[in-house]
């Protein structure tokens, strides 16, 4: 796991991985992880400066620990920081299990073609994304301007800091709802702390939550057991 971005959804990527293993084998059974967490404000200021590459380097770097010290998958922890999923991948020869695509089976299993993304602004207006998930098929919609930069707003003035507000989840169930009026028939909760606020009854439409769906691909990956269907 390359964690730490930010830790408050890296806790929960340790504490579902076990979850789902003591689920899977029962018993003491947990799961078996390597976790390399970074300082997130080193990567939020390489964020604001446009600096992926330079993100991308230090991302790679901890990758290469990581397999170093035996591991044989590789998650990011976090969606924004896929904009460089491609050079961590040329770091490393073990395979990096892609948030965007674990999070679009789960989507297309259940019969869902249009999503809204929730996300930060790099996610919801950067193309690596959206591209992804429409690569699987699906057709994407983002919140307007406004809603944008309430949404991104509160991931990293709040959430990331373990910050949970009730004004803050109803301005996120007005979002989804504007989303859904728009057309979607589900919401990617598109960063891996929003799950940590929203939960399936704050939307009309299935809400997708990309550290849960992250997780359980990479144990059913780990385990050698095909994804759901
Ligand atoms: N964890 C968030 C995400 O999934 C945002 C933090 C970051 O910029 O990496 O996008």
């Amino acid at each position: 796991m390359l964690g730490g971005m930010s830790w408050e959804s890296s806790a929960q990527y340790y504490r579902l991985a076990n979850e789902l293993v003591r689920e899977r084998l029962g018993g003491l059974h947990s799961a078996r992880v390597l976790l390399a967490s970074v300082d997130f404000a080193d990567i939020e200021a390489l964020q604001g400066a446009g600096q992926w590459e330079e993100a991308g380097r230090l991302l790679a770097q901890a990758a290469r620990g990581l397999e170093a010290g035996g591991a044989e998958l590789l998650l990011i922890c976090t969606n924004t920081m896929h904009k460089v999923a491609d050079q961590v991948q040329a770091a490393i020869d073990i395979p990096l299990l892609h948030l965007a695509d674990a999070t679009a089976r789960a989507i297309t299993r259940c019969g869902v073609s249009t999503v809204g993304l929730l996300g930060t602004a790099f996610t919801m207006e950067h193309d690596f994304y959206r591209d992804r998930l429409a690569g699987h098929g699906l057709t994407v919609l983002v919140p307007h301007v406004d809603d944008r930069t309430d949404v991104h707003r509160i991931i990293y003035d709040e959430l990331c800091r373990g910050v949970l507000r009730e004004e803050s989840r109803q301005i996120y169930r007005d979002v989804i709802s504007r989303l859904v009026e728009a057309g979607a028939e589900g919401v990617v909760l598109g960063c891996t702390e929003i799950e940590l606020l929203i939960e399936a009854g704050d939307s009309s439409v299935p809400v997708f939550p990309t550290t849960r769906l992250h997780v359980e691909a990479a144990v059913d990956a780990s385990l050698g057991a095909p994804f759901r269907t």
